[in-house]
């Protein structure tokens, strides 16, 4: 189909530094071409100190929304009207979804993590889950499977900075969520090797075995990896991590973090169309 820019067109597009390498705009402004929506979706290079001025251009230009990603998912909060329950209890905003110039904030990182591997099977309603991690991309996964009714989520990460902060998400699930959720130390491989056998999902939300360090696992011995359990890496370069290589070699089921990316796009272009966006289209062209 042709794509036409013209008087109506409306803008949008993703804030952030940097984002030249980014796929979203192939994404958005695919699924607009073959949904016939008068729409595009650029890049923004953008960084805090110039974030709040971009918004009230942005809204100013009446755009029908934007994305936002690092260093802005924080900073952005400031200047919206407001900020749904996820975004909140994750402490971060992904969407923007500009209503009549009324901005709301949304985060749907989470929602595209609990689909890729809704995806492939796995339940999280009333599920025991572990997750290694405990930065923005873990805090996100935590939050929507305590809203999409995980039993209990064991959050897990190395006693650094971000074990006291994610102490406070903890609380959040805890007093906001029907999910039981809990804080542990990566390194006490006791009580690590416990949690993954009463679970049914072990996510990793670590940067632990990402390019270039492909030979790193955050799991430091295989035979936690027990039958019945399903391993998700949410890390999508390499596209096979070496602990989905342990789990495969388990004979467990496992997925990559790379259709997490491609949901987030989706429930993102769902809050600003309305539409379901084509995701097979955009998977074959995009995530081959
Ligand atoms: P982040 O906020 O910096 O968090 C990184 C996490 O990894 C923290 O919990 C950190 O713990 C932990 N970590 C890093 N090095 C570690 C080590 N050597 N040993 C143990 N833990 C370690 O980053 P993020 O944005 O959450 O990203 C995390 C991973 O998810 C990255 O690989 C990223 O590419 C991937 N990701 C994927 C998607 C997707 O769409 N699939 C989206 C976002 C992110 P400390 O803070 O204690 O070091």
């Amino acid at each position: 189909m042709e794509y036409r820019i013209s008087g109506t067109t409306r803008l949008g597009g993703l804030l952030g530094s940097p984002v030249s390498h980014s796929l979203s705009p192939a994404m958005h402004n695919l699924s607009f071409q073959m949904l016939g929506i008068d729409s595009v979706y650029l890049a923004f290079d953008v960084t805090n100190d110039r974030l709040a001025d971009s918004v009230r251009v942005l809204k100013e230009f009446n755009t029908y929304g934007f994305n936002l990603t690092m260093p802005c998912k924080k900073a952005v909060m400031e200047s919206l009207d407001e900020i749904s329950k996820e975004a909140r209890l994750i402490g971060a905003v992904n969407t923007v979804v500009n209503r009549d110039g009324k901005l709301t904030g949304y985060n749907t990182d989470g929602i595209g993590y609990v689909e890729s591997v809704r995806e492939r099977g796995v339940v999280i309603e009333g599920s025991e889950i572990t997750l290694l991690g405990a930065g923005g991309a873990a805090c996100a996964a935590a939050v929507q499977m305590a809203l999409c009714g995980a039993k209990k989520i064991h959050i897990a990460n190395r006693r650094t900075p971000t074990f006291r902060a994610a102490q406070s998400l903890v609380d959040r699930i805890n007093q906001e969520t029907g999910c039981e959720a809990d804080l542990t130390d990566l390194e006490d491989t006791n009580t690590l090797r416990a949690h993954i056998a009463s679970s049914s999902l072990l996510t990793n939300a670590t940067s632990v075995g990402m390019a270039p360090d492909v030979e790193k696992t955050p799991i430091p011995d295989a035979s936690m990896l027990h039958e019945g359990l399903f391993v998700s890496d949410i890390i999508y370069n390499p596209k096979t991590t070496r602990l989905m290589r342990d789990a495969q070699e388990r004979g467990l089921d496992c997925c990559s973090g790379m259709y997490m990316l491609l949901y987030q796009g989706a429930a993102a272009f769902r809050l600003w169309t309305g539409q379901e966006m084509p995701v097979e289209s955009v998977r074959e062209k995009y995530f081959g």
